[in-house]
Parts: structure tokens; sequence; C-alpha cells
């Protein structure tokens, strides 16, 4: 059930995306994620967090950790638009000139580096049971990939699922090159965050299903959107360090 016509083919992007994914996993996750889960068990060995000082436990503590740090995520993502230092990373994912299941691996490891920075810090904050994170870092991916993918969902599946998970027509607008549209939908596994902090914007269903070649993704650049070598530097390009001295 396409929601989108394809209109190139996919083989240069799956393989693209395939490259980054295999990378994302074998160098970052594995050095990042073996400390990180060390840090979860460190901090539930001590104590810390609102949540052990509550004293959540079972399936509260669950449900309430996994609504907690998505709420932190919604805001870690409005911040990676609003700062141009963690946009110049997050942009790498919105350069993407379609959107399908393989969207959801193309993250540059510079954000993969910055956002568990972050996490380390909400989980501090929260203090989330190694279980609980475990939770919900597997639904983010999970997520993640399902409100990426070219899928269209009836209306009337669409219209219920859409008020709480975050569905892909309710994230298409998300990646839309015009950025009235693009500075909206933040959410990643509850949609309501965007309905209570005013950042929610319906796109147009029948408009998007004939969504132009140059709908989707950035305006700039994007004859070089699947060259390894410019996606990897641009981060760390001077036109990008010139935006932030301005
Ligand atoms: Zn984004």
């Amino acid at each position: 059930m396409p929601r989108r016509q394809w209109l190139r083919t996919r083989i240069r992007r799956l393989k693209f995306h395939l490259i980054l994914a295999l990378l994302n996993t074998v160098l970052v996750r594995i050095f990042i994620y073996v400390p990180f889960l060390l840090w979860v068990v460190y901090v539930e060995q001590q104590g810390w967090g609102i949540s052990r000082w509550l004293g959540l436990n079972n399936w509260l503590e669950l449900g309430l950790s996994i609504l907690v740090l998505d709420l932190f995520d919604y805001f870690w993502h409005r911040a990676n638009h609003s700062f141009s230092f963690l946009w110049r990373f997050h942009k790498a994912h919105h350069s993407d000139t379609e959107m399908d299941v393989s969207t959801a691996l193309r993250f540059h490891p510079g954000e993969l580096i910055l956002s568990s920075l972050a996490k380390a810090t909400w989980v501090l904050i929260w203090g989330p049971t190694a279980i609980a994170w475990f939770v919900f870092e597997a639904l983010i991916s999970l997520c993640a990939q399902f409100h990426h993918s070219n899928i269209d969902l009836p209306d009337f599946l669409e219209k219920p699922i859409a008020k709480i998970i975050v569905t892909p027509r309710f994230h298409t607008s998300h990646h839309i090159v015009e950025r009235r549209y693009g500075h909206s939908n933040f959410s990643t596994i509850f949609s309501f965050w965007d309905n209570l902090f005013g950042s929610y914007c319906q796109l147009n269903f029948p408009a998007d299903r004939e969504l132009s070649s140059e709908a989707i993704g950035l305006p700039e650049k994007r004859e070089l959107a699947f060259s390894l070598r410019s996606w990897f530097t641009e981060p760390f390009s001077q036109r990008n360090l010139r935006i932030e001295d301005d």
C-alpha cells in the first residue's frame, strides 16, 4: 500500500543506507552502547533519578519511563532543528530525497554520539530501570522504521492511530522541503506531544499523494544526497562553520 509513487530507482538509496547502517551498527553502536548500558545499570544500582525517588516499579515504572523518555526525545529532536550546531549533524538524516523504511537508518555517526550524551543525561534525571530503557530503545527503533516507511494506512485506521502514535502520514510533513511543514511534527513514539506543545502541522492528504520529486528532503545540495564523502564531511564544512559564526 505505497503512500507515494517511487519517482526514481531505489537501488542507489538502499545501497547507501545499507552502508550507513553497517557502519553505524558495527562502529558506533558497539563503542557507544556498551559503555551506555554500563551507565544505565550503574545509575539503577545507585538509585539515582526521579523514578527511583518516587519508588516506581513494575508496569507503572515501565509505562511512565517510556512516556517520559519519549517526551525528552521530543525536545531533543526539536533542539536538533533549532540549534545550528546540532542541525549540522541532523540534516544528514533530512537530506534523503525520498522516504521509506531505510530513511530510519540514515543518521550521521556524529548525531548518534551527541544523542547518546543527551540520553545519558536523561537516564541520570529520570532513572529508568535497565529493562525500561531497553524496551524504550527497542520501541524507538521500531517506531522510527514504521513512521519513515512508505505505507499508507486506510483512513479508518490512520485517524485513531495518529492521535496516539506517529504514523507515516504524520511524519511525512517533517521531511517536506518547505520549512512550514518541516519545522513541525517532531514526535517519535507518541504523536500527542506535537499537539500539546503547538508543533503539529497537517499535510494536505490529496496533495501528499501527488508530491513532486523535489518535495522531500532539503532544498540545497540535492545532487550530493547519496555521495558518501560529502555526506560524512558536510557537518564539518567551512560553509556550516561560517553560518554559525554569523
Ligand atoms: Zn528531524
